[in-house]
């Protein structure tokens, strides 16, 4: 019987391939299989040798994701076939990434796994439009969340946002107008500056600012695509110089 393959859930960060680990760099340069997702980028990808056998799971307009479960188990049947996979993810993969599901999966087949940390999209979106998260003037608190339609109106973010507090939302473009609201009704200021970065540590990268109340209006204005993400809280109002700067290269 074949040995048990390795499956490693490797982040592969916000785009730029020098943004990867050099233990994400090392697997991917000797991978013999991997299975990725749509926010990888091709460079990244292009990383692998020619041979390697390249499983997309990504979402696409014309077919659905692969369901999570299949996901699963294309990764627990592999290792078990006595193939090590690669299992690359945009950012990290326990952050919004669903690492957590596939590990708990491959744990039950009796697959090891290695998870490989890689910078997530807040971390490479604050340096890039150079917003500090944490500040000792502005921010001692940051918090990530996800604000996709599903479930969105059953999370309590109360108190996550406001002064001297970071909060980051993943997955918000298409919900920005409830986001909005829903923050505005817990008693945050429509006048809050926020930045939206759009496609960071990308050569695409667009950066956009305004107040709270203006969230809705600024997304649909600039048509903002995914991936994006919405950063709240004065910490975003001390990058001002840089980020007009940022904004005015990308026009
Ligand atoms: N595991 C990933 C997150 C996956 S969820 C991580 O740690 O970054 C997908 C969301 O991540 C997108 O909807 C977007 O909000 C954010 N995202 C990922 N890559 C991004 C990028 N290059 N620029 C801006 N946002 C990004």
């Amino acid at each position: 019987m074949a040995t048990t393959g390795t499956v490693y859930l490797v982040g592969a960060g916000p785009g730029d391939p020098d943004l990867l680990t050099l233990r994400a760099a090392r697997l991917v340069e000797r991978a013999r299989l991997i299975v990725h997702d749509g926010l990888v980028d091709p460079a990244i990808l292009a990383l692998a040798p020619a041979s390697a056998r390249r499983i997309s799971v990504a979402k696409s307009r014309a077919r659905h994701t692969l369901p999570q479960e299949s996901i699963n188990a294309l990764l627990v049947r592999e290792a078990l076939a006595g193939r090590d996979v690669v299992r690359l993810k945009g950012g990290d993969p326990l952050v919004f990434g669903r690492g957590g599901e596939e590990a708990e999966a491959c744990r039950a087949a009796g697959v090891p796994v290695e998870i490989v940390p890689g910078i997530s999209a807040a971390n490479g979106a604050a340096a890039a439009a150079q917003i500090a998260l944490t500040h000792r003037d502005a921010s001692s608190v940051v918090s990530f969340v996800a604000g996709q339609c599903k479930g969105l109106s059953e999370q309590d973010w109360a108190g996550l946002a406001g002064k001297g507090r970071t909060l980051v939302i993943y997955m918000g473009v298409k919900t920005a107008p409830q986001i909005a609201e829903k923050l505005m009704a817990d008693g945050l200021a429509p006048d809050m500056p926020l930045a939206v970065i759009e496609n960071a540590c990308r050569p695409q990268m667009r950066v956009l600012r305004g107040p709270l109340a203006a969230l809705p209006d600024l997304v649909e204005r600039e048509a903002v695509n995914s991936p994006a993400l919405i950063v709240i809280g004065e910490v975003t109002a001390r990058a001002d110089a840089v980020v007009a700067a940022l904004v005015e290269t990308a026009a």
